[in-house]
């Protein structure tokens, strides 16, 4: 069964996020961990995580996925920046040991003019600040599109902060296909090698999850706007054949598609109509 679900919004509390996606067709979600813009997050509500267990064991929900506020920037050249970075995932990873064996997922930023090299060794640093060996959680390094300053739009920069880190075995990545296709990597044309190549970079088993996205744009294009499913360049059956890479089996596939509700259940639909296992 091919394991997909959306972003939810969240706001109700875990149980409210598991309906959510069972309301969809869904079997796994992505959700903010607090305020996408990073204020403070609600404090856990043990009930409600412990009543979200029971749910999603019922309702064969797992591998979620959480977002780290997109705002938070690890390489910032602003010391108070990447102290707030730090400070704000660390309090995630010890939420996340609520719900443990899943993923977080988060932006590895933008070196604001301090260079690739700089910007690797402050990720590098924050990871090995927040990252416990008693940890539960595995924290993944989303690839990204190349926009302004990001870092890790290209698979050997992601590479190089995983060399730096020192728990490492806590430490995955996630593939948004509308960022790498932004950043010129050929998914529709020829996935194959896309996917030989991340093996080569990274390495397979260093993927986790997926943020499956049409792209606004032309390849290399560094935009980052999402598409909806087909509505984009990269196109429907690019992405089915994604959903069914051999490379890919078993890994949650989380749609950040701009829908409503309806919407993200007829994506969730098509998805499971293209998948053949
Ligand atoms: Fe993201
Ligand atoms: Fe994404
Ligand atoms: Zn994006």
């Amino acid at each position: 069964m091919l394991r997909i679900g959306y972003h939810v919004s969240g706001s109700g509390g875990y149980v409210a996020m598991g309906r959510e996606t069972t309301e969809v067709g869904g079997n796994t979600f992505a959700f903010f961990t607090r305020n996408p813009r990073g204020g403070q997050a609600k404090p856990i509500d043990r009930d409600d995580v412990n009543a979200f267990i029971g749910y999603a064991a019922e309702h064969d929900i797992n591998n979620i996925v959480a977002h780290s506020a997109y705002t938070l920037n690890p390489c910032s050249a602003d010391e108070k920046l990447r102290v707030f970075a730090r400070n704000t995932m660390a309090d995630d990873l010890v939420r996340m040991e609520y719900t443990p064996g899943n993923y977080y997922n988060f932006h590895p930023g933008s070196h604001t003019g301090q260079g690739i090299d700089v910007g690797i060794a402050q990720i590098a640093d924050l990871l090995n600040a927040v990252i416990r060996p008693d940890q539960h959680t595995t924290v993944l390094l989303e690839t990204m599109s190349g926009k302004g300053s990001e870092v890790g739009s290209r698979f050997e920069e992601i590479r190089r902060i995983i060399d730096m880190v020192g728990c490492d075995d806590h430490v995955g990545v996630c593939l948004d296909t509308c960022h790498i296709w932004d950043a010129g990597y050929d998914v529709v044309g020829d996935f194959d090698s896309v996917m030989t190549e991340f093996d080569k970079v990274i390495g397979l088993n260093r993927l986790k999850a997926i943020h499956l996205n049409d792209s606004m744009n032309d390849r290399a294009s560094h935009k980052d706007r999402h598409a909806k499913i087909g509505e984009g360049r990269i196109g429907y059956d690019a992405l089915a054949r994604i959903v069914n890479h051999a490379a890919l089996h078993g890994l949650p596939f989380i749609l950040e598609t701009p829908n409503d509700t309806d919407g993200y259940r007829k994506e969730i639909e098509m998805m499971r109509a293209a998948y053949r296992n």
